[in-house]
């Protein structure tokens, strides 16, 4: 059997819903051995899964997933095993924290103009004391107010690009996440890539940037995925000499497409990123 190893999961410290040592519950319950907590933007959460993680015996790496605005997308970028304690990593998502604040104002406004009035309240009450507002929450919010079946519906009529709630937004550069993350002794791995809307071209421009900045991987096989994109990810890997790395992108029960820890396993041919680790 090879590892179960789910490293891209998201607490209540950004989009999830279970607080940190749920999440960790939740893994160890469906057979998770090496788990990577990977809230957007935050490291917050971190202290207590790793603390769960080992009171129940599972090996745990400290993660991240970092907004990217790459040319006019878009992109996430995963750091795995690096030092929660960094300063300039902790400065760069603080930074990224406080864009969300005016990003968020702007999307209640954007929605207010649609008919949603003081939705910006009820995300920040969603998002929770000090928690970092995304548009999930805005979409929570939507779903109660029944726009949308669920959450998904919403993104779909509202909050995707192009919808009458998107907002342009400027996050990090990618070179600069990735200095953070390389800087604070990570890894760096490429999101869902599966989930870019990008031509095959700026694809491989991507990747080959992603490449020479330092990146080590790419998500495979993720929540995210079909089982095409994940034949098709795994070439890419392979094309420019990549780790390949495997997470649920589990955000919360009922709400996500992929459970935490039942995601497809690697190809055989593929090296694990976590192989990386120290
Ligand atoms: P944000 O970083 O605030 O722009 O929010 C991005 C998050 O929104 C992602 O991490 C997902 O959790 C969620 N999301 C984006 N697109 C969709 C979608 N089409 N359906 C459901 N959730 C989505
Ligand atoms: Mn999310
Ligand atoms: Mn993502
Ligand atoms: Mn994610």
């Amino acid at each position: 059997m090879p590892l179960n190893a789910d490293l891209h999961c998201h607490s209540s410290h950004s989009d999830g819903v279970l607080g940190a040592a749920a999440l960790v519950r939740r893994a160890a319950g469906n057979g998770v051995e090496l788990l990577a907590l990977t809230d957007h933007d935050e490291l917050a959460g971190l202290a207590e899964a790793r603390a769960e993680a080992r009171r129940l015996g599972v090996r745990f790496v400290d993660g991240v997933e970092i907004s990217v605005s790459w040319r006019d997308t878009t992109i996430h970028v995963v750091g795995l095993a690096l030092d929660a304690n960094d300063p300039a990593l902790v400065a760069g998502l603080a930074g990224i924290r406080e864009g969300r604040v005016a990003r968020a104002r702007r999307i209640s406004d954007a929605l207010a103009q649609v008919g949603f009035e003081g939705a910006l309240e009820r995300a920040a009450h969603f998002a929770g004391e000090g928690g970092l507002i995304g548009r999930t929450h805005f979409a929570r919010v939507l779903v109660e107010r029944k726009a949308a079946a669920d959450v998904r519906g919403v993104f779909d009529h509202y909050l995707a690009s192009g919808k009458p709630g998107y907002v342009a937004h400027q996050w990090a550069g990618l070179q600069e996440a990735l200095a953070w993350i390389r800087g604070a002794g990570g890894l760096a791995v490429l999101a869902h890539p599966g989930r870019y809307r990008l031509s095959t071209r700026a694809r491989a421009r991507l990747l080959g940037e992603f490449k020479d900045c330092g990146g080590a991987a790419i998500e495979v096989v993720s929540g995210s995925h079909t089982e095409e994109h994940a034949r098709k990810f795994a070439r890419l890997a392979r094309r420019f000499g990549l780790l390949g790395s495997r997470g649920s992108d589990f955000h919360a029960p009922g709400e996500s497409r992929c459970e935490i820890g039942r995601v497809g396993a690697l190809p055989e041919d593929i090296v694990p990123v976590w192989e990386a680790f120290a």
